[in-house]
């Protein structure tokens, strides 16, 4: 029997990812290892029940007893806190779903690597701070990584059977998020609940708020960069309002394939979880007679400044991704407490990686994870400094 986890379990990707496994004969087809929430101790019980999954693991340390109780009787071991996370992630299994949000995903996934597993890789932002450490530590143990975001998994796909050197350039797709049509005035008032609201996808709240600021195109912008070694300026970001596109590999012989489907995770999460197969999966079958018409155009640079501080950090390299998906994380906090305004998470981030530029650092290539974490410290710090000071927040 195949054994899996799943990291972030009780968030949006991890419950598709669950929903997909039950589908698939739950605990009768696999063995789960390892599943873990960060406070939905309820949810991550009845999963855990579900899969009969060895054990449970809820991030905030203060949820311990209410998580055994949840799981009394039941012979599922449970436990708490950071260090359980990074235990759980060194328990052998093949195939791994990383799905916790934000930098806290980078060292479970990377962790799960040195035992040789398949990572199904959602969480974007170890790519972004860490990719080529990423990639090295997957070569040395014989482990796999294979994208989940759904631009990244419609890549990797139009990509089987092809090798990059005969790749002109790669289009990801972005469906503009809450506000592409707001008038550009208005962006400076946008609230926290409009901004979580999706056209397209269902999603976690803070992915939501990224995407309407473009905040995700500009971290899956990296991502492509790290994932398929491919040059910033052959890569570009079309915004698709329709979201039924969701990339487009252009070969140097003039063919272009494109990647589509409804847009709906659990493709591209089947798609990991299957592949080298494709299996039955519970998603829409693509109707274009009722779409009618497909469009897309260029991003506007004023309305989405995140996708040119994106061309920067690639630009800068080394641990600019690090300190850049830090500030943003920071920044989105800021927003959703509400101490700044929509608009100015992108001017805190600017702010953010011109005061690190002073900084050797930035540039130099991390030897190991350490160097990212500290840089993702220091940009917070920044980032916190910037906003207290610049912005009153
Ligand atoms: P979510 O907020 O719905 O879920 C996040 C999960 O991580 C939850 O289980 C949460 O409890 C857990 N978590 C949060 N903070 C944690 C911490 N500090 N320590 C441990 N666990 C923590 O997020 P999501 O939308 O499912 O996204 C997960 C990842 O997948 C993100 O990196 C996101 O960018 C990526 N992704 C999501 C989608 C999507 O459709 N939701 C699409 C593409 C990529
Ligand atoms: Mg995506």
């Amino acid at each position: 029997m195949r054994r899996i986890s799943i990291f972030g379990s009780t968030g949006s990707i991890g419950q598709s990812t669950v929903d997909l496994l039950l589908r698939e004969g739950g605990p009768e087809t696999f063995r789960t290892v390892a599943l873990t929430g960060g406070r939905n101790v309820a949810l991550l019980a009845s999963q855990a029940r579900a899969l009969r999954a060895e054990i449970a693991v809820i991030a905030d340390d203060s949820l311990l007893g209410a998580l055994k109780e949840a799981l009394a009787g039941t012979g599922i071991a449970a436990a708490a806190g950071r260090n359980a996370i990074l235990e759980a992630a060194q328990r052998p299994c093949d195939w791994t779903m990383s799905a916790i949000v934000g930098a806290a995903g980078l060292v479970p996934g990377f962790l799960a690597l040195s035992h040789g597993t398949t990572l199904a890789l959602a969480n974007k932002e170890s790519l972004v701070t860490a990719g080529p450490l990423l990639l090295a530590e997957a070569r040395a143990h014989g482990a796999r990584i294979l994208p989940v975001d759904s631009e990244h998994s419609a890549i990797f796909q139009a990509l089987q059977g092809e090798e990059m050197e005969a790749v002109q350039s790669i289009t990801i797709t972005a469906s503009g998020g809450a506000f592409r049509d707001w008038p550009i005035e208005k962006l400076a008032q946008a609230t926290v609940e409009q901004a979580s609201t999706h056209p397209n996808w269902a999603m976690g709240q803070r992915i939501t708020i990224d995407s309407a600021s473009m905040f995700n195109k500009a971290l899956e912008l990296i991502e492509t960069h790290e994932f398929f070694g491919i040059d910033p300026d052959r890569i570009e970001v079309l915004v698709h309002p329709e979201s039924l596109v969701h990339a487009l590999v252009a070969f140097r012989d003039g063919g272009v394939i494109a990647h589509m489907g409804a847009p709906d995770m659990r493709h591209a999460i089947g798609y990991a979880l299957n592949w080298p197969e494709r299996r039955d999966l519970p998603v829409a079958p693509l109707d274009l007679a009722r779409a009618g018409s497909l469009t897309f155009r260029v991003p506007d640079p004023q309305r989405y400044p995140a996708l040119g501080l994106a061309r920067d950090v690639m630009r800068i390299g080394g641990l600019a991704g690090a300190a850049f998906n830090a500030a943003k994380e920071a920044a989105l906090d800021a927003f959703i407490e509400g101490r700044i305004r929509f608009t100015q998470m992108a001017e805190v981030v600017d702010d953010v990686l011109n005061r690190l530029s002073r900084d050797p650092a930035l540039g130099k290539v991390p030897a190991d994870l350490d160097m990212v974490l500290q840089m993702d410290a220091e940009a917070r710090k920044v980032a916190d400094d910037v906003i207290a000071r610049q912005f009153g927040g």
